[in-house]
């Protein structure tokens, strides 16, 4: 099934041989999250010809069979960046990179730390480096969690910048700054204080996931867009949501007071799952400012029982 504008031209330009962009066709960026959370991180980024996984944290075929569902074929993906060395963000990336000759970007303590010798090709991104991959272009910054070296991205596009932060211990005002002109969030909110309290986890489970070297509440995003929020800001995507310490009318609620409490009633907020496809967002289709319900897609997709049995809620 077709299920966004891209995706029928890139359909439409596959069967009849010719480029849509040459004919002024109205190919835009689109990201979408294929799953989130701590059993397995994927996002796909993608504009006309560029189609770029950011974490591979899914196994391959859990990648592919949710990749299918928004009519991509995996051998069309471009690159694999790999925010860090965690399993939820890099496992299925090595065979994924390997079956379908995908090069991995990442820095070189996260591959250290990975561990993986064999991929189909690994690229160095530097901390604070701009790299570009086809139209995309990707800032890195290093931000505080507990793995070697965790990265977050200012996404530059044709049509505006995408933030990407997920495992946050803390937000720093370098990564205050590279937020700043976004139009499109993409940030933790990992849990409710509240719920974390009287969690079922340990005590030092509790404790690393509240540290500034774990994840970010809800509480803390909220904080960020009372006080941070860049006035080009007009959806905010919320991602790495826990299973046991969070639920998504909480997370979206705080969110919502908190932009409530701004003045940016505006700011549209999406919700990503673990064991479902999240709504595509079109950068083009109406512009971001103007995007309609209808604009995105509604419709979650089904849970492997493969991958279900994979989900567990640790630290990875
Ligand atoms: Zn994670
Ligand atoms: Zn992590």
């Amino acid at each position: 099934m077709v299920r966004s504008l891209t995706q029928c031209y890139r359909l439409i330009s596959r069967v009849f041989g010719f480029n849509c962009k040459s004919r002024g066709c109205p190919i835009g960026v689109e990201l979408t999250v294929l799953g989130s959370g701590s059993g397995g991180n994927v996002t796909l980024v993608s504009i006309e010809d560029t189609q770029v996984l950011i974490d591979a944290g899914l196994s391959c075929r859990e990648i592919c069979r949710r990749l299918s569902h928004l009519g991509v074929n995996p051998e069309d993906i471009d690159a694999i960046i790999i925010t860090h060395a965690h399993g939820d963000h890099a496992r299925g990336a090595r065979v994924f990179s390997r079956r379908y000759h995908v090069p991995v970007y990442t820095t070189l303590r996260i591959l250290n730390e990975w561990g993986v010798k064999d991929l189909y090709e690994w690229r160095e991104l530097r901390p604070d480096d701009i790299r570009a991959i086809g139209d995309l272009s990707f800032q890195s910054l290093v931000i505080p969690h507990d793995a070697s070296e965790t990265l977050a991205f200012r996404i530059d596009t044709p049509d505006g910048v995408i933030g990407f932060a997920t495992d946050i211990g803390v937000i720093t005002s370098e990564l205050v700054a590279l937020f700043r002109e976004c139009r499109v969030l993409v940030m933790e909110s990992n849990h409710a204080t509240d719920l974390l309290r009287v969690s079922p986890y340990s005590l030092a489970m509790r404790t690393r996931i509240a540290s500034s070297e774990g994840h970010l509440s809800n509480e803390e995003l909220a904080d960020f867009i009372r006080n941070h929020l860049g006035e080009s800001v007009s959806c905010i995507v919320l991602v790495h949501l826990s299973r046991v310490n969070n639920a998504p009318a909480i997370a979206e609620l705080t969110c919502r007071e908190a932009l409530v409490d701004c003045g940016r009633e505006d700011v549209r907020i999406v919700m990503t799952f673990q064991d479902k496809v999240a709504q595509t967002i079109h950068f083009v289709t109406a512009g971001i400012k103007k995007m309609h319900a209808e604009n995105f897609l509604q419709e979650g997709l089904p849970f492997s029982e493969a991958t279900n049995a994979q989900m567990t809620e640790t630290r990875r």
